[in-house]
Parts: C-alpha cells; sequence; structure tokens
C-alpha cells in the first residue's frame, strides 16, 4: 500500500498562549478527510535538509523529508481547522533550554499565510479505559495530549494528572472531570548536568508520580516526557506497579541534547534492551 502524501496546509493564526507554548491553527480545503476523532493522535511537520518548512512546491522527490511529531490539540473537520500547542524550547525568554530544532524554531516565526506539509494523522494515544484511577504525567510537549486525553475521560473519573511546566505561567486551564485533580510542578532541572539519567531520576516531575498514594482498584496509566524521565516513570510503573502495556501508555516525547532523529535511534536500542 503506497503511504498516504501529506496535507499542504497553511497557517491562519498563531497565539503565544503561554510563555513557552506557540498555539499554531492550520487550515486547509485538504483537511475535509482529517480523522475527526483523531484529537491526542499526533501529526508530522515536514521540514527541510536546511530547517525550512517544505511544501508541494519545495519537496523533492526521493529526498526523505525532516520530520517532527506534534499532537493534534484539536481538529474541526468541518471549518478546516486544526489546532498544535508547540513548546518553545529555545527561544529567548525560554528558561534554561539552550537549543532548538526546525520545529521550535519554525514555531517562533511561523505567521498567517505561511505553509507547511503536515504528514499523519498517526494513532490516538489514549489513557486505557475503562480504569477506577487515572494518572497521567508529563511535560510541556505531553501536555496538548494530556490536556485532550482529560476532556475526553468520563465525567465520573477519577485520578490525577502531573504537569510539569517551564514556569507558573505556563499553567492552562483545562477542561476535566471534577474528580480528576491537577498537579503542576515547575520544571526543576534546567541547567545542565552531567548525569540525566541520575537527574531525571531525581526531577520533582519524576519524584512527585512516584508519590502519589497508590489506590485501590485498576489504575491506568499515561505518560509522556524527556526520554530519561519516561525510563525512571517506566520502570516504577512496569517494576514496582506491576502494570503491563494494556495498563499504560508511555512514550518519550523528545530527548535532552538530542536531536529528534538521534532521539528515535536511543528509543530503539532502548526497546530492545
Ligand atoms: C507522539 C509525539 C507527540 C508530540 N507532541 C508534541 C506537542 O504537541 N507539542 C510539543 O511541543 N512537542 C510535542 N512532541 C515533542 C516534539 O516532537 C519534540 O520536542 C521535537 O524534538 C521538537 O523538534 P525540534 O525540531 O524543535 O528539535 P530537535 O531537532 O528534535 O532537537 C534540537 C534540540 O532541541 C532539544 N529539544 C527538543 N525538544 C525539546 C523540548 N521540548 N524541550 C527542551 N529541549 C528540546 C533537543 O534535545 C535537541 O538538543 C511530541 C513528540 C511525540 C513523539
Amino acid at each position: 500500500m503506497s503511504k498516504p502524501q501529506p496535507r499542504e496546509l497553511m497557517v491562519e493564526s498563531t497565539q503565544r498562549i503561554t510563555p513557552n507554548m506557540q498555539r499554531v491553527v492550520l487550515t486547509g480545503e485538504s483537511l475535509a478527510d482529517f480523522p475527526a476523532d483523531s484529537k491526542s493522535g499526533y501529526v508530522k511537520l515536514q521540514f527541510a535538509a536546511d530547517g525550512a518548512p517544505l511544501t508541494l512546491a519545495t519537496q523533492e522527490e526521493g529526498v526523505k523529508p525532516t520530520m517532527r511529531s506534534y499532537t493534534v490539540r484539536e481538529i474541526d473537520v468541518a471549518a478546516r481547522k486544526l489546532t498544535l500547542d508547540m513548546m518553545l524550547h529555545g527561544h529567548s525568554e525560554s528558561a534554561g533550554a539552550a537549543n532548538s530544532g526546525p520545529a521550535g524554531q519554525w514555531a517562533e516565526v511561523a505567521k498567517a499565510g505561511d505553509r507547511i506539509l503536515v504528514g499523519g494523522p498517526g494513532p490516538t494515544k489514549l489513557i486505557p479505559q475503562p480504569a477506577d484511577y487515572y494518572l497521567l504525567v508529563g511535560d510541556m510537549t505531553a501536555l496538548p495530549a494530556i490536556a485532550g486525553n482529560l476532556e475526553l475521560l468520563p465525567a465520573d473519573a477519577k485520578g490525577v494528572a502531573i504537569i510539569e511546566v517551564v514556569s507558573a505561567d505556563d499553567v492552562q486551564t483545562i477542561d476535566c472531570p471534577e474528580g480528576v485533580h491537577i498537579e503542576w510542578v515547575i520544571a526543576d532541572d534546567l541547567a545542565p548536568a552531567a548525569d540525566h539519567q541520575a537527574r531525571a531520576d531525581a526531577s520533582l516531575l519524576v519524584q512527585t508520580a512516584l508519590n502519589v498514594a497508590w489506590p485501590a482498584g485498576k489504575v491506568a496509566v499515561w505518560a509522556a516526557c524527556e526520554f530519561h524521565k519516561m525510563r525512571a516513570l517506566r520502570r516504577y510503573f512496569r517494576n514496582e506497579k506491576g502494570l503491563s502495556g494494556d495498563e499504560m501508555y508511555i512514550s518519550s516525547y523528545w530527548m535532552l541534547d538530542r536531536t529528534d532523529e538521534q532521539h528515535k535511534q536511543s528509543k530503539k536500542t532502548d526497546a530492545e534492551a
């Protein structure tokens, strides 16, 4: 089966929703057949080797584009609007984050009328249901997916979502069931460190998740964040709490000091280990 062609979409608007998060609303007639139930799924933004956003006119036959994954925060097929929330990690005002790649750079400068190729969507990333207690953990790259998940939980759901943000001003208002508490933690590990894994193990995000009083009944877990923090969380949920694959979704969404290409390679090695 041939791969579906990416859609060329146009930026309709951008908005700095918090200091380190840029909302980009994309539009285009080709969204007419975009799956309406793809909230929490992801698309792949496509860039040229020099970091410029690709379009139908600039894509080159036989040349693999640079691709970056972003969660479908909202999709309104009737209005032909796809909303992405892109973390800014490397812009001048962001605390600690030293560098950025093509996607982070594009998020900063994209403006209405700009065009970009968008692949996907890939499968939705939903917390396993039903469960007696829902535990969601993630950083700002996972915030769009956690927000989508919280909006899709049953109204009587109980649980907690632990979300790490760069600064207190990055806290957002999210619709969620009354029985689900959102605990915001401010990233405490932005400065360089020699041992990434040790720092991740000790991070506030990981420690807050490990300190959740384990409830009785069936617990479902959803976690996505930086690679080393993902490993710390996976070790705990899998080895200490005995959760299996159908009780949790856990993924690393990026990796400290590595481009996404290098991150994918580390993920592969990690999965094989
Ligand atoms: C399924 C999936 C869904 C995702 N959804 C979202 C989303 O909705 N919103 C979102 O913002 N991100 C999301 N991400 C994460 C995003 O794809 C990565 O952050 C990506 O690496 C950014 O690409 P880049 O071109 O900016 O940087 P890259 O070229 O990949 O990396 C360049 C440098 O930036 C660093 N870097 C990358 N990401 C971050 C970060 N978040 N903080 C600090 N430094 C970073 C790298 O370590 C590297 O040093 C998702 C990832 C996956 C796998």
